[in-house]
């Protein structure tokens, strides 16, 4: 978890090979729908574009066949949940499948301006319809009012760990590991 330009998808693409286990972005994956043209990709293109967030069911629909899938026997997710009630779908998915959460890693990057930095920096290459500087402000206020009050309920689970963002992609991805193998030692 952590705001829009922390680095959660970088990240989490080394992650998920460090622990051998899928990657799973939903992020990705609507991006994925919307560029084959989906029914699911056109209904999320327009909350995307917006820097909205997509209806809870959507989401949780997709998430829920993904983590269905084989290869998600081991797993990083990357941008879900983010959102109370995804909170607790995933909780219902996890149960149905005997699988759990070893760990929730929020990559912590206070500096609002920083973030914003980072993300004006990514859109002059990303292509990406939702990187211009309203929405990209935008994605920051939805996550601090949506998805920063999530962080108590993985705290008080005893699953949250916070990692510090700010640094170079090495240096983060070392901390992240060295908090992975503290919190997880079979990892
Ligand atoms: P991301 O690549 O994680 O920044 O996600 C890009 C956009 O996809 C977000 O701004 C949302 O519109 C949508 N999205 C990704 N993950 C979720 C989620 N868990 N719930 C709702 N919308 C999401």
């Amino acid at each position: 978890m952590g705001p829009p330009g922390a680095g959660k998808g970088t990240q989490a693409v080394a992650l998920s090979e460090h622990i051998g286990g899928a990657h799973i972005s939903t992020g990705d994956i609507f991006r994925a729908n919307v560029a084959n043209e989906t029914e699911l990709g056109k209904t999320a293109k327009k909350y995307m574009d917006a820097g909205q967030y997509v209806p809870d069911e959507v989401t949780n629909a997709m998430v829920r066949d993904r983590l269905a899938e084989p290869d998600a026997a081991a797993f990083v997710l990357d941008g879900y949940p983010r959102t109370a009630e995804q909170v607790t779908v995933l909780d219902d998915i996890l149960a149905g499948l005997g699988a759990s959460l070893d760990v929730v890693l929020e990559l912590v990057v206070a500096d609002r301006e920083e973030l914003i930095q980072r993300m004006l920096k990514r859109a002059e290459t990303s292509g990406r319809a939702d990187d211009t500087e309203d929405v990209i402000r935008h994605r920051q206020d939805v996550y601090a009012s949506e998805t920063a009050v999530l962080l108590p309920i993985y705290r008080e689970r005893g699953l949250l760990v916070e990692v510090d963002g700010v640094g170079t992609i090495d240096e983060v991805q070392g901390r992240i590991f060295a908090a992975l193998d503290a919190a997880v030692p079979q990892a």
